[in-house]
């Protein structure tokens, strides 16, 4: 594997690009916004300026990592990639045309791969000719610090698709956690009833929010509370993960706490709001 073309310079695409890099590959990252792109090396600078501050990487890689990247708008620069990663925003219908126009201009031998929190892979593979060679990769946020990779096998995806992928997520230095292709994968089919089971603890009046977070942080060493936690994931987020499960499985287990849906209904949706659980 040498080139790798990533699709989306948001906030995952930019990490996403810039641990890909720094292992040595090359990287095409493409996005239909020129200004994200200029936003995304300029971020990826930035970070890697601070990797090596701190003796992560020496001063002279910094230069040299983002020389390998390379920023286009045009999607037919990937044509020449291995391997893609999409990274574009969670829209279905999004995700479905950009799998079949990569279907159509990578090579054949090129696996696909996204990092969507939540729809199906299966349901994504199906828009190419090429099922077996699309998976999962799940990066967590933000990608240059966090260890794990979900790797996700969709019905079709091959052994030597899954193989090719737990090299790589060996080669970025990361570890992986393979999951079957349902909803919430693993992190967030645990994670969110977690925090919706806090919120209705709330709801009930069971406790206060301070002491919610205090009893989940000291009681279980997590290191932030479920509250102060989803406050930073961003509410709305939490919500759009609940609503999957709770469709996805159609088990009333899943349901979101009213307390939730109104508190976005609200627009607090946590820091990047202002308001939250906590103000901020
Ligand atoms: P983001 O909004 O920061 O970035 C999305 C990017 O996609 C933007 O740069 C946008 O310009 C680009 N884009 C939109 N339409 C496009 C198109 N037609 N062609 C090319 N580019 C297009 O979003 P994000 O937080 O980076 O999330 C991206 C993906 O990663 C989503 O599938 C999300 O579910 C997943 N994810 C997010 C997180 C997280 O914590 N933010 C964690 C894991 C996975």
């Amino acid at each position: 594997m040498n080139k790798v073309a990533v699709l989306g310079a948001g906030q995952m695409g930019n990490g996403i690009a810039h641990v890909l890099a720094a292992s040595g590959l090359e990287v095409v990252l493409y996005d239909i916004s020129a200004e994200q792109l200029d936003k995304a090396v300029a971020t990826i600078g930035k970070n890697l300026t601070r990797q090596a501050d701190k003796g992560v990487i020496p001063a002279t890689a910094v230069a040299e990592i983002v020389a390998r990247i390379t920023a286009v708008t045009d999607m037919d620069s990937l044509a020449d990639c291995d391997l893609a990663i999409e990274a574009v925003s969670e829209n279905e219908a999004l995700k479905l045309e950009i799998f079949s126009r990569m279907d159509e201009i990578l090579p054949a031998a090129a696996i696909l791969a996204s990092n969507t929190s939540s729809i199906p892979i299966t349901r994504i593979a199906s828009a190419t000719r090429r099922p077996q060679q699309v998976i999962g990769m799940h990066f967590m946020n933000p990608v240059p610090v966090m260890k794990l990779v979900e790797v996700i096998r969709g019905h079709a995806t091959s052994d030597d698709t899954f193989a090719a992928i737990a090299a790589l997520v060996g080669r970025l230095g990361k570890e992986m956690a393979v999951a079957q292709d349902y909803p919430g994968f693993i992190v967030n089919r645990v994670l969110i009833p977690m925090i919706n089971e806090a919120v209705f603890a709330v709801y009930e009046g069971v406790a206060s929010v301070e002491d919610i977070d205090k009893g989940m942080k000291l009681g279980t060493n997590q290191p932030m509370g479920p509250l102060t936690l989803a406050d930073f994931i961003g509410l709305d987020t939490v919500l759009a993960i609940a609503e999957v499960l709770y469709n996805g499985f159609k088990d009333p287990k899943y349901r979101p706490c009213p307390l939730l849906v109104k508190m976005v209904n609200a627009g607090y949706y946590g820091r990047k709001s202002g308001r939250g659980f906590y103000t901020y």
